[in-house]
Parts: C-alpha cells; sequence; structure tokens
C-alpha cells in the first residue's frame, strides 16, 4: 500500500526514467513555458470603485496601480492586434489571445517594442507601468473582451477575476 503511494507520487513529479519516455512524452517538455502570467511584474494594488470594470462612467476595464516603470508582461500568449497611442488610452497594446478574447493594456510609460502581427508568449515584456494619456496615477487599465475581440463586435467584460487568478498561480 505505502510502495503504490510512493510509485503514484513519483509520477506526479515526473520522476519517471526518461529512457522509457515515448516520442510523444518527450515532444512535451520542456514545459518551463507559462502559459499565463501576472501582467505587472512587481508591488501592485487595485483602486476603489471607480478603478474597477464598470466604476464611473463607461470604465471598460480593471486599474492596477504600480510604481511608474514596473516591467508589463503579456498575461497570455497571443498576437499583437494594435500597438499605437489615443488621446485617453495613451500609450496602448492589444493582444489577441488564443482564446479568442482580447486583451488591452493601457497607459504605457512609452510605446511598447511590440507591433501589429507580433506573436507573444505569456510573460514577454510588452512595455512599462505609466500614466500616458489620460490617466491620474502610473497603473495598468487592463481590459478583456470576448471574440471576436476589441472595437471588432466583442463587448468589454470585467477582467477583475482573470487578475485574480493570475495573481493566484
Ligand atoms: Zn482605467
Amino acid at each position: 500500500m505505502r510502495r503504490a503511494i510512493l510509485l503514484t507520487a513519483a509520477c506526479l513529479l515526473g520522476h519517471a526514467p526518461t529512457a522509457f519516455a515515448t516520442p510523444a512524452q518527450q515532444a512535451l517538455a520542456p514545459e518551463s513555458a507559462p502559459t499565463t502570467s501576472f501582467p505587472i511584474d512587481g508591488a501592485h494594488r487595485y483602486g476603489g470603485p471607480v478603478t474597477r470594470f464598470g466604476g464611473g462612467r463607461g470604465h471598460q476595464g480593471t486599474d492596477v496601480f504600480a510604481d511608474c516603470g514596473t516591467r508589463l508582461r503579456a498575461a497570455a500568449a497571443g498576437r499583437v492586434r494594435d500597438a499605437k497611442f489615443h488621446g485617453s488610452a495613451g500609450h496602448y497594446v492589444v493582444i489577441s489571445t488564443a482564446s479568442g478574447r482580447d486583451h488591452v493594456y493601457a497607459h504605457l510609460r512609452i510605446p511598447s517594442r511590440l507591433k501589429a502581427g507580433d506573436r507573444v508568449a505569456a510573460g514577454d515584456t510588452i512595455g512599462s507601468v505609466g500614466d500616458s494619456g489620460n490617466a491620474w496615477d502610473c497603473h495598468l487599465h487592463f481590459e478583456t473582451w470576448t471574440a471576436p475581440g476589441w472595437y471588432a463586435g466583442g463587448r468589454p467584460v470585467d477582467p477583475l477575476p482573470l487578475l485574480k487568478s493570475l495573481r493566484a498561480g
């Protein structure tokens, strides 16, 4: 009984001898690349009700505050749909993710190096936290849009559950 439990644990930890790995199993390794990433690489905090999705007048995202210049990372893999400047959003990046949802990162400190069409992996640097556009303090304004996406027929949904799941992970 005890032996069986130990064997199960060894399998879960991936300690099976590699000599017995099938080609399919070998193709899955390495698995170090993250499938998701919290978008702010540093200390951050959420604001009051007005900074939440639906707060204030037509707030379509959630604001996450952090020190100016804190690195921003792609929350999920995808392809850059747009990376430009807008009077309200400031420097922003829109990434279409594999799930069909679009992720929008706004108020970047300086223009992102990413361009429309670029592929990004989860965790890739997309810029840094700033206050460009209509922002009163350095923060990430983060939006999530259902397929087919950002101003393309999708609709914005509350990104907070996603953000909290990423933080937990
Ligand atoms: Zn905002």
